[in-house]
């Protein structure tokens, strides 16, 4: 297999303690050198990171594939080709899909999809309840044998404490956390932190968006709960103010919510209360995206502009920082390969810069069209994805 130098470029990997101008070389799938002034070996491609970073792959862990059952909204092909152009390596796909992901064979089918259409590494989410209903936890310790490497019934949430307790108690002692969708947010978070402690369950809040949110999770860490959580580029941009200019094109769960809440969120990324920054990609057809708001189906597409997103909302964040919340922090909570870019780690790399560009929908790989960052100008991009080695994308205005 061809090696891969990628010389001059500031690589930063926090679980590595590295932030400083290295080059990195790949060979095999695997990083095989970081140094200062690395020789090429016969035949390897070089790659310019001059003024640019060098990073382990970016990890997003809450994406919507919508395989199986949801093809016209996006598909592992597409939605693959959306995430390497947003420069991650890694994602995580939810099991809001028909059938859901309840079952081993369900997987199954699922990833060997991946392994025929997929442009980064996929591994999927397992529901907490059988077809997501609420009533019957599924099998977790087969699902985890398939494959999943974390439980949420994602786009619901377990309505019933007995069912989710249960569940909890019956997982507990697999690595993969429990990751809940939480309406309404406060008294969910609240319940389900309490759950959390008394079972010892791993537990993970997706797509928190209140102030409220994060006072009750800093008071149960006070307690000794360790549950993680994250935030999404619309939650840290955008208020409701929103919906009255998009309307339906703006809906999604949980909501936009007030200008308050943006800057605590904002705040909760600066001071560590904010483990994870994830797109919650959430791709729908433009009919799903149009009309009544009430009928209207919830959610942006996210992969694509993700990381010029975070940017712009944290112009205070270290390059450390970013890296920590975007890679390193995610693989680890997900138990999955990834995270650092380690001798003998796999040669997942993603070559970004800060240098601005337009937002523009049309360009979108993902099927799904719709974000509220429609034309806005962000002020990081990603140049350069490569998974396990090989060049997945390739920014066409860039030398990296
Ligand atoms: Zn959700």
């Amino acid at each position: 297999m061809i090696g891969l130098l990628i010389r001059g470029g500031r690589l930063v990997d926090p679980a590595a303690s590295l932030d400083s101008i290295l080059d990195l070389r790949l060979c095999d799938g695997i990083v095989v050198a970081i140094g200062e002034r690395l020789e090429p070996a016969a035949g390897d491609e070089i790659i310019d990171a001059r003024e640019a970073f060098v990073s382990p792959g970016f990890v997003d862990m809450h994406v919507h594939l919508r395989e199986p059952g949801f093809p016209e909204k996006e598909t592992i092909a597409t939605g693959t080709s959306a995430a390497v152009r947003g420069g991650f390596t890694t994602v995580a796909c939810m099991p809001n899909t028909k059938p859901a992901l309840d079952d081993p064979a369900v997987i199954g089918d699922l990833m060997r999809e991946v392994k025929r259409r997929a442009r980064c590494r996929v591994y999927p989410i397992g529901a907490i309840t059988l077809g997501r209903r609420g009533a019957q936890p599924c099998d977790f310790a087969a699902l985890a044998a398939a494959g999943v490497v974390a439980f949420s019934d994602d786009g619901d949430t377990v309505e019933d404490p007995r069912v989710l307790r249960d569940a909890a108690l019956l997982a507990r002692n697999l690595r993969a956390p429990f990751i809940e969708h939480c309406e309404p947010e406060e008294a969910i978070a609240l319940r389900d932190l309490q759950i959390a402690k008394e079972t010892a369950k791993s537990w993970h809040l997706a797509h928190v968006s209140t102030a409220a949110t994060l006072e009750i999770l800093r008071s149960a860490r006070r307690r000794g709960v360790g549950a993680t959580c994250e935030a999404t580029p619309h939650h840290l941009t955008f208020t409701s103010a929103l919906i009255a200019q998009a309307g339906a094109a703006a809906k999604v769960n949980p909501p936009l919510r007030d200008e308050h809440d943006v800057q605590a969120l904002r705040r909760a990324v600066y001071d560590g209360t904010i483990d994870v920054l994830a797109s919650d990609h959430a791709p729908h057809t433009a009919q799903e995206k149009e009309g009544d708001l009430e009928r209207a189906a919830p959610g942006f597409s996210g992969l694509e502009v993700a990381v010029g997103a975070y940017a712009a909302a944290l112009p205070d964040l270290s390059p450390s920082r970013f890296v920590e919340l975007i890679s390193t922090n995610p693989a680890r909570i997900l138990g999955v390969r990834g995270g650092t870019l380690a001798i003998g780690e796999p040669a997942d790399v993603t070559i970004f810069a800060d240098r601005a560009w337009t937002v523009d929908p049309a360009e979108f790989a993902s099927k799904g069209r719709c974000t509220p960052f429609a034309g806005a100008r962000l002020p990081r991009k990603v140049l350069t994805t490569i998974v396990g080695g090989i060049v997945q994308f390739r920014a066409a205005d860039c030398a990296a």
